[in-house]
Parts: C-alpha cells; sequence; structure tokens
C-alpha cells in the first residue's frame, strides 16, 4: 500500500476526522489511528477523544472523576477507564 497523501493532507484528514468523531464507528477510529502512526504524527489531545481498549468514540456523557490531577473517563461500552494527567 502506497501512501497517497503528504504529511500535511495526513494530519488534516486527521483533524477533520476528529470533529466529527462522534459519528464515527470504531472500524474507522482505527483506521484513523494507523494512519497518524504511519505518517508518525502524534494524535495528543485527540487520543482522549475515544475508548483506547475498544475504540468507541466518547460521548460526553461518560463519567469523568478528577483525583489527584488524573482525569479518568470510563467507557460506556467496554468499562475500561482512560486516565490521563491533567495540569
Ligand atoms: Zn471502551
Amino acid at each position: 500500500m502506497k501512501n497517497k497523501l503528504s504529511r500535511t493532507e495526513a494530519k488534516e484528514k486527521i483533524e477533520d476526522f476528529f470533529k466529527g468523531i462522534k459519528s464515527q464507528s470504531p472500524k474507522e477510529i482505527k483506521k484513523i489511528k494507523k494512519l497518524a502512526m504511519s505518517y508518525n504524527i502524534s494524535l495528543k489531545e485527540l487520543r482522549k477523544k475515544f475508548c483506547r481498549k475498544c475504540f468507541n468514540p466518547f460521548s460526553g456523557r461518560e463519567k469523568i472523576r478528577i483525583k489527584k490531577r488524573v482525569k479518568s473517563t470510563t467507557c460506556q461500552k467496554c468499562r475500561y477507564i482512560t486516565r490521563w494527567k491533567v495540569g
């Protein structure tokens, strides 16, 4: 498989994708993550928009807890808890 996109184009594609992530399927999210990885693009903040385990997009209704500067989000689908540092 050859990559037709330039790195900038890939980045734009990823950013666009994440704007409408709530209506995306886990399959598509996996794909876009692969794309980002193949271009060595770090998702940074965008990684927080979906579950690390089942790749389901977070709807915004998840249980979010902040404790000792660690924010955790519980996935509504698989109950996996995604944690990241804040501040
Ligand atoms: Zn999940």
